[in-house]
């Protein structure tokens, strides 16, 4: 409660200030504002802190515009306008799944979509009703005003608040040699550049776009960072420029030349943001294949470590002076070859499928398949590691369970649901049930094993999801996904039930 009392009392003070700042910068009728920046700072407030810090916004706004001469009921008009921007806007960001570090391109676009485009329109609208109601504007007035307050408020959601999401969500930014003197030089361009474009009555500098490249450059190698940092300063000196009469966008009125900058710099602001935000996805790309290379290195070498143990342990013994060993010996070892082998042929396959399969449509080869055969063969290829692991099995069949599918592809989806079965079972029976369920067949894959959190069960059917750790259970996380793939390529469906500790239930339902 009292950290609430306070959040709005902050949030108050910020909003009047500002608020004051934009009422004084050209506004339109003495209330429209082109300069808005609380819009920006009410946004973040009530998305990072809780809708709940609404009150601040409501008092900010009505003081500010009691202060500067308004009526009372226009003042709270007015106040209700902004206030339900920032509601709405929050609000709408939060049904979004708006994540603040901008660091996905939805989310650049969902700041552009829902707040600065929807939200101030809400309080351009009602805070314009305000004005004509009470006769402080009319006629063509009224649409000066509702251009200049919507841009206004407009551009508090695209300069102020990604500055503010960003310093709040603080996205990773990788460190490199000079890193710390290459921003300081970046910082002196754009304020150069700045300054030479709006700080001169007239000069050949007078192209705003000027400023791109060195915007591009803060983004491409500071992330949001260099995209937000940048804008803000070419923002603060833009305006700061226009309101002395100076650069390329003076008009008649201080009002029409605070527009024109305004519209530039938020065409600026967006590019900046996109421009951030795909530089950012670029990099997580960079940071999973990376991840993806070490994981999969690590994978393929814990068997091949065995096997060359197997192998090198059998050529001592052959070539060491003590007897040779016994016909029983070599077919052991030479067994564990085999399942060493069957496992490395297992992984890679499933790597090669990654590239085969995201590209496009798996290509079928139906045939009449006994769905009771592909399941047996399956068991008996696992037959050895499920004994190993200590699973009793139990297969049933019941109906007829012939169809037009593609063996080689069913053996793969059993297979994987099996080998998870052995892997994640606890040792626990297995049990899997065929059943006839008129033009579907159904295979029920179930284990008593350590099963999967709520939470998890839709992810892993994804590439690369996994719900264990890496430690205890070696794997790519591709097995299910292939599975889903190949069975969604058959018309049919997989589904899951399970609980943590208690085990897991896969059910394949292919349409005959
Ligand atoms: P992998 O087994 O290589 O990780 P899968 O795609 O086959 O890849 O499985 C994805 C994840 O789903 C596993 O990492 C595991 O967390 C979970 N999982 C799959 N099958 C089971 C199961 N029978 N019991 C518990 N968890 C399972």
């Amino acid at each position: 409660m009292r950290r609430a009392v306070l959040g709005c009392m902050a949030l108050f003070a910020a909003y009047f200030v500002l608020a004051r700042f934009g009422l004084l910068m050209g506004a339109v009728a003495g209330f429209a504002a082109p300069v808005w920046p609380a819009t920006g700072i009410a946004l973040v407030a009530l998305r990072m802190f809780g809708l709940g810090l609404w009150p601040g916004v409501f008092a900010g706004a009505l003081a500010v515009n009691l202060h500067a001469g308004a009526s009372i009921l226009t003042a709270v008009g007015i106040a209700c306008g902004n206030t339900l921007e920032a509601v709405v806007g929050s609000w709408l960001l939060g049904r979004a799944r708006f994540h603040p570090a901008f660091e996905r391109i939805e989310d650049v676009m969902a700041l552009i979509v829902l707040a600065a485009l929807c939200s101030t329109a809400v309080s351009a609208s009602i805070g314009v009703g305000s004005l004509l109601l009470s006769a402080v504007v009319h006629g063509e007035g009224a649409f000066d005003a509702l251009r200049a307050w919507w841009i206004g408020d407009a551009l508090g959601d695209l300069v102020v608040a990604p500055a503010l999401f960003i310093a709040w969500a603080r996205p990773r930014l990788r460190g490199r040699p000079g890193i710390v003197a290459e921003a300081v030089l970046l910082a002196i361009v754009i304020g150069g550049v700045g300054v030479l474009v709006f700080g001169h009555p007239s000069s050949f500098l007078r192209h705003p776009f000027i400023l791109f490249p060195p915007l591009a450059w803060a983004a491409l190698r500071y992330g949001q960072y260099g995209a937000m940092g940048s804008v803000l300063i070419s923002s603060a000196i833009a305006i700061a420029g226009t309101a002395m009469g100076l650069g390329p966008f003076v008009e008649r009125t201080l009002s029409d030349s605070l527009l024109q900058v305004q519209v530039f710099m938020g065409i600026a602001a967006v590019t900046a943001l996109l421009l951030g935000s795909a530089i950012a996805e670029r990099n997580r790309a960079i940071d999973a294949r990376d991840e993806f290379l070490s994981i999969a290195a690590h994978e393929l070498r814990t068997p091949l470590t065995a096997l060359s143990l197997h192998t090198q342990g059998l050529l001592r013994q052959l070539r060491g002076t003590a007897a040779p060993p016994s016909r029983a010996e070599i077919e052991e070892r030479l067994t564990a070859t085999g399942r060493l082998l069957a496992r490395l042929t297992r992984l890679i396959e499933e790597l090669l499928e990654v590239s085969r399969i995201a590209t496009g449509a798996i290509e079928l080869r139906r045939e009449a398949v006994d769905l009771a055969d592909v399941a047996r063969e399956s068991l008996s290829r696992f037959e050895v590691p499920l004994a190993e692991a200590g699973c009793k099995v139990e297969l049933t069949a019941e109906g007829d369970l012939h169809g037009q599918w593609d063996p080689a592809r069913l053996e793969q989806v059993v297979d994987n649901l099996i080998s998870n079965a052995v892997k994640y079972g606890a040792g626990k029976p297995v049990e899997i049930h065929l059943r006839d369920r008129g033009d579907r067949a159904e295979i029920e894959v179930r284990d008593h094993g350590i099963g999967i959190e709520h939470g998890d069960q839709q992810r892993i059917f994804e590439r690369f999801e996994r719900a264990v750790s890496r430690r205890r259970f070696g794997g790519f996380g591709l097995g299910l996904w292939i599975a889903r793939r190949v069975i969604e390529a058959h018309g049919g469906a997989i589904r899951l039930t399970s609980a943590p500790g208690t085990g897991s239930t896969f059910i394949v339902e292919l349409p005959r």
